[in-house]
């Protein structure tokens, strides 16, 4: 275990030089932050030996917990053997069996796979597949996407151009592409599939593609929706001939109960992301899988190829580490075990919403959420306070707001499962206690 200085030596380092992601600055210089010095399974421990249950899993990318032993030997087997190499006219043996073993788990019809980076890079790499696609297949005019109001697809600023989240994107929007925001269907699902099919009617060609969080939109709230709307936009989507593309950075690998948000309707999208639990929690790295009709677009000459790839395309490493991935979630049945995970969460989160002080309360496979009264939006403090009690408590519970949530390590032993709903629900009960 450290000392007490030399946390103090972190903690001031870090205060002199790091500028956080997501963070007030100003506020953060008065802010103890948390000092992880390692990790394991559903815990993190602080440089003082304290452990935190992990709530939501490092921001939804810890699935199989931290450090499972599988994917650090993975690291390690690799890491011995080669570290990186350009994909570029090259191919190893991670790259080649991490693909086929994705082909098999995706959704039906998606058989080619394009690496990146992460999340944001991901949906970066499916935006400009669709615009470069029909700029050289015959409709010029599709340079626009349809999105979700609340949507949120990443950090870059072609992603941030279907942000559907005021504070994220507003500040860039002159630098954007255009994009349509239609309701979401957690909202109103009518109004969303009326101005879904509107808009394809009215503008259908001038979009290159309809991108959807598939029925979670995480950072806007964990706001859920039916899978009806997936098949309902499939249907709209092969009627106008463009291009569906289901972000499933947040509700991929399990996170909504089955393999894949996709697979609770059965329905296939032209282009599908994955990251975050993609790697699980190890090393940035994502992918985008295409069907044919995408794929053979860029068939003919040079010049429709697409020039495109980051420096980390398809490293061995995370590729390695990605197929070690879903070996474990073969041999560990991680999907089968969630039912009575699945379960308690519900159970809880239902009991939630009934105190007063809590507004709502859902929850979908191994997410649970309630939002708490007074404001809402990011910005709004009541979820922090939570925060502080959960943390006194022993968990980690970063919220969103006034939202409070949980998104824990799929693989999370059942009695720490019980612990971590347990701290949610004293916490929020002191704090709504208080008001
Ligand atoms: C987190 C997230 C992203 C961005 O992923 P990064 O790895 O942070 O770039 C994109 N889409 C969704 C739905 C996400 O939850």
């Amino acid at each position: 275990m450290a000392s007490i200085e030399e946390r103090a030596r972190i903690v001031a380092l870090d205060k002199r030089f790091i500028w956080h992601p997501y963070t007030a600055m100003e506020d953060y210089q008065t802010i103890d932050p948390f000092v992880i010095e390692r990790a394991e399974g559903s815990r993190l421990f602080d440089m003082d030996g304290k452990a935190y249950l992990d709530g939501n899993a490092s921001w939804w990318v810890s699935t199989l917990g931290h450090c499972h032993p599988r994917l650090v030997a993975a690291l390690k087997n690799q890491a011995d053997i080669l570290c990186h190499t350009a994909l570029a006219g090259i191919t190893h043996r991670p790259a080649a069996q991490l693909a086929e073993a994705l082909v098999a788990a995706a959704p039906k019809g998606l058989e080619h796979v394009f690496y990146s980076d992460d999340g944001s890079t991901a949906v970066e790499v499916a935006m400009k597949l669709a615009l470069q696609y029909w700029a050289q297949n015959g409709r010029t005019a599709r340079k626009s996407f349809v999105a979700l109001e609340g949507a949120f697809h990443g950090e870059t600023l072609g992603v941030t151009s279907l942000g559907g989240i005021g504070v994220f994107h507003e500040i860039f929007e002159g630098g954007a592409l255009r994009c349509w925001h239609i309701p979401s269907p957690a909202v109103d699902y009518d109004q969303s599939l009326e101005q879904l099919e509107t808009r394809l009617r009215d503008s259908g060609d001038e979009i290159a593609g309809v991108i959807l969080e598939p029925l979670i939109q995480g950072a806007a709230g964990m706001r859920i929706y039916p899978p009806e709307f997936l098949s309902a936009a499939r249907v709209l989507c092969d009627r106008y001939e463009t291009f569906l593309i289901f972000d499933e950075v947040f509700t991929g690998y399990g996170r909504t109960g089955k393999m894949w948000a996709a697979d609770h309707a059965g329905v296939s999208p032209d282009i599908l992301c994955s990251a975050k639990g993609f790697s699980g929690g190890m090393l940035p790295m994502a992918v985008t899988l295409v069907n044919e009709r995408v794929y053979s677009g860029f068939f003919g000459e040079r010049e429709r190829a697409f020039y495109y790839g980051h420096s980390f395309c398809g490293n061995p490493l995370g590729c390695a580490i990605a197929l070690e991935v879903l070996r474990v979630f073969e041999e560990e049945s991680i999907l089968e075990n969630l039912q009575p995970k699945a379960k308690a969460i519900a159970r809880a989160f239902s009991t939630l919403g009934e105190l007063e002080g809590v507004l709502a309360s859902r929850s979908l496979g191994m997410v649970g959420a309630l939002e708490l009264d007074g404001d809402s939006g990011y910005l709004a403090q009541g979820g922090w306070q939570v925060f502080e009690e959960a943390r006194q408590r022993g968990a980690y519970l970063r919220p969103m707001g006034n939202l409070v949530y949980v998104t824990p390590p799929l693989n999370i032993p059942s009695d720490d499962l019980k612990d971590l709903l347990r701290i949610v629900e004293e916490s929020v009960q002191a704090v709504v206690k208080e008001k």
